[in-house]
């Protein structure tokens, strides 16, 4: 079995009770079905919070329920009682794996880590174009037949490969180069390249605000956005390179789902539509740090990526609404290439 992963899934780790925004806050911690049958076996008093906190929820998981939108067992020094108490193998599936991603293509899997862990969002948005790279393995001789059409797979590995490329030629400005691997998806799918609305900060700005909001710092973030003036913004080389790395990361994370949902377009827009959106918020909230910017992104990835009505939404809204078209999305990031070069 062949395995392909960024060369930070091996050497990401934890920041702990060190995190800015850790994940046992805002989110529902789903327990799967091993882990819950063996906390129910726990005893004393880490057992009878335990079996309290667990609830089903409107989906029929189990989940931990607590007071706050704090993960229960997440005390106050920022650090987890069942890991303090029995060790992290002790953790349900949720907290073992995550940031840490698997896409299982039957005879091929690929690994990744998520950028709405603040440590990954560091790790993999702060690399140069050269280190924007996969590293491959093979763990066992077992072969899987694929499940999918080989010829269809290799076609868009070969897509994949393509945009990757480009994304990572400094011979013109990132958002130009994503705009690049748009039109080229585009061109694949006979879309139109017609421009009949533009893509503006305020329609992105009033989409986040109808999105459900999760962290009250994500909503103080676009409230604030919504109601700033977007000053001069220049991209300047750091963001350049979150723009390739990030755009990288995503369309090696979804691009070949097109496999089973014949998206192909669809997922470049997603990519498209991600970095513009970063970038209408650091331009409204006039960010200037690398530090400040790495956060939105990650936020950003928190707030949609884990939310099936809002990634729902989106897709609707790229797939209907003429200013979030393919052709509307390039255009709006070759115009941002044409302000700036970096
Ligand atoms: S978000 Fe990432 S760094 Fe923070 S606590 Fe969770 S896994 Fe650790």
């Amino acid at each position: 079995m062949k395995y392909l992963y960024p060369p930070e899934y091996e050497t990401f780790r934890c920041l702990a009770n060190a995190c800015p925004d850790s994940c046992c806050t805002d989110w529902e911690i789903v327990v799967d079905a091993e882990s819950e049958a063996k906390y129910r076996q726990f005893p004393g008093i880490l057992g009878e919070r335990l079996q309290k906190s667990m609830i089903t929820d409107a989906d029929g998981d189990t989940i931990l329920q607590g007071e706050t939108r704090r993960c229960p067992f997440w005390n106050t020094n920022q650090l987890c009682d069942i890991q303090s108490e029995y060790g992290a193998e002790a953790l349900c599936e949720t907290c073992r794996k995550f940031p840490r991603l698997t896409q299982d293509y039957g005879d091929f899997v690929e690994l990744d880590l998520s950028v709405a862990c603040p440590e990954a969002a560091k790790l993999l948005l702060t690399k140069t174009p050269e280190q924007l790279v996969l590293l491959e393995s093979t763990v066992s001789a077992v072969t899987v037949l694929p499940a999918y059409d080989t010829d269809v797979m290799h076609q868009l590995i070969q897509d994949r490969d393509r945009m990757f490329t480009v994304l990572k030629d400094t011979d013109k400005p990132a958002v130009v180069q994503l705009a690049q691997c748009l039109r080229l998806m585009m061109q694949k799918e006979h879309a139109s390249s017609v421009v009949t609305k533009t893509f503006t900060h305020e329609s992105c700005l009033s989409f986040l605000q109808s999105c459900s909001i999760l962290s009250n710092r994500w909503a103080s973030l676009v409230k604030q956005a919504l109601h700033a003036y977007t000053k001069f913004f220049r991209i300047d080389p750091q963001l350049d390179h979150e723009i390739r790395a990030f755009a990288f990361d995503f369309l090696y994370r979804h691009y070949l789902r097109t496999i089973s949902d014949d998206m192909a377009l669809l997922h470049v827009q997603t990519a498209a539509f991600s970095v513009l959106t970063v970038i209408v918020l650091c331009s409204r909230l006039h960010v200037t740090t690398q530090k400040k910017r790495l956060e939105i992104w990650q936020r950003f990835v928190k707030e949609m990526e884990y939310d099936c009505d809002n990634m729902e939404e989106l897709e609707f809204l790229l797939c209907t609404e003429a200013e979030y078209s393919g052709a509307a999305l390039a255009e709006a990031l070759e115009q941002l290439g044409r302000v700036d070069t970096p």
